[in-house]
């Protein structure tokens, strides 16, 4: 294993030399509204970016890949330009420009961080961006090399392969999560934190990438372990995967004589918060489904309702737990839909879904409902 001394200029060098020609340059957060230049150019990476852009990037990149996340992006950009747009936006719209990156708790988080900040100056300290929700060591380091061209190292996914490989690191990263923050701490250019930090997620973005890396085109050849051991491949060590807990969940697709279709917004805390939903639950052990869809509608929404045809079965992963759901349709023959369990129901216009932000397993469950209606000519016969 290499010892953390090896880290040279050399290395720093080449890294940085290679990121010039080859690097990805046009990330948009990057390229955003300069707010104060020092006493160099832009050329002399002086210059201070605007956080605000840098640090909404940073957040959507945490579990989406760059390709999916770009054009979610532009559309936040468009809609809540600054800070200032985001701290008076409210959460539904802020839900809705969120739909479909997945786990919403980001976005929630954003928000609460922006009125936590205020109108006050954007902090320039690990410790005051990590006190704000959502933010982790690595997004912190991020935000502040990347706008303030601060010296903070990253530990983000493609920086843990590459030191993994550089190391030839025989255990799985997350078990030595404080060695591998040390090599990259004794990595980084501190002279150019900011290129440095961009320029090692790149080689892990293009170069070192999953399975098998292009080590002919890599800059650090010549220092890397795994390479001359010929383990790249099998690096980084993987944990063993948990076994993720499985449920049933019954959903209920409740119309009206109107076609239109009920759905509840779930409270804003806890999982999935502030979403909408087709109201529904867990089946129990030795439930029918539609005992279990009977049952949760009553203790939500205080409706009884005759559970019909099947609209469609459909199974979900989530990091934690795997759920199928099955998805009924539903005729309401007593009661007043009440929001018991939720912030509040709505009965919507099936071609109206798209205006609400609902969690990525629904999307298909509106696509079946929208074929459903064009099958029977639009009113459902239940
Ligand atoms: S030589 Fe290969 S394994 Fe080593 S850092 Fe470069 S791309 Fe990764």
């Amino acid at each position: 294993m290499l010892d953390t001394r090896f880290f040279s200029d050399e290395m720093r060098k080449q890294l940085l030399e290679w990121w010039q020609i080859h690097g990805r340059h046009d990330l948009p957060w990057k390229r955003g509204d300069v707010i104060s230049l020092g006493a160099s150019d832009l050329q002399g990476n002086t210059f201070e970016l605007d956080p605000y852009p840098i640090w909404v990037a940073e957040v959507m990149l945490q579990q989406t890949q760059l390709n999916v996340m770009l054009p979610y992006w532009k559309r936040w950009m468009l809609e809540l330009p600054t800070r200032a747009d985001l701290i008076f936006a409210c959460l539904d719209k802020i839900l809705f420009l969120w739909k479909g990156l997945g786990y919403y708790s980001r976005a929630r988080r954003l928000h609460q961080a922006a009125i936590q900040l205020g109108d006050e100056p954007w902090p320039r300290t690990l410790d005051a961006w990590m006190s704000l929700p959502g933010i982790g060591r690595t997004t912190a380091g991020s935000i502040l090399s990347s706008a303030f061209n601060l010296p903070f190292p990253i530990l983000d996914g493609n920086v843990t392969r590459v030191l993994a490989r550089l190391q030839a690191f025989s255990m799985p990263p997350i078990k030595a999560k404080t060695l591998f923050w040390s090599w990259s701490e004794a990595l980084l250019d501190r002279e150019q934190p900011r290129d440095f930090n961009q320029a090692l997620m790149d080689l892990g973005a293009l170069i070192c990438i999953p399975g098998k890396p292009q080590c002919f085109l890599c800059p650090w050849q010549e220092h890397c372990s795994a390479y001359s051991y010929g383990c790249q491949s099998k690096l980084p060590v993987k944990g063993k995967a948990r076994e993720s807990p499985y449920k049933v969940i019954g959903v209920g697709i409740v119309l009206n004589e109107l076609g239109e279709v009920l759905i509840d917004q779930r409270h804003n805390e806890g999982l999935l918060g502030g979403l909408w939903e087709f109201p529904g639950g867990k089946q129990d052990p030795g439930e029918t489904i539609q005992a279990t869809i009977s049952r949760e509608l009553k203790e939500e929404l205080d409706i009884e309702v005759e559970v019909g045809e099947e609209l469609i079965v459909l199974n979900h992963s989530y990091s934690h737990m795997k759920l199928c759901f099955v998805v009924r349709l539903c005729r309401m023959i007593a009661g007043r839909p009440k929001p018991l369990a939720s912030q509040q129901i709505r009965w919507v216009q099936p071609e109206d879904l798209d205006q609400y932000a609902f969690p990525a397993a629904n999307a298909k469950i509106i696509s079946a409902l929208l074929e459903y209606f064009q099958d029977k000519n639009s009113i459902p016969i239940l």
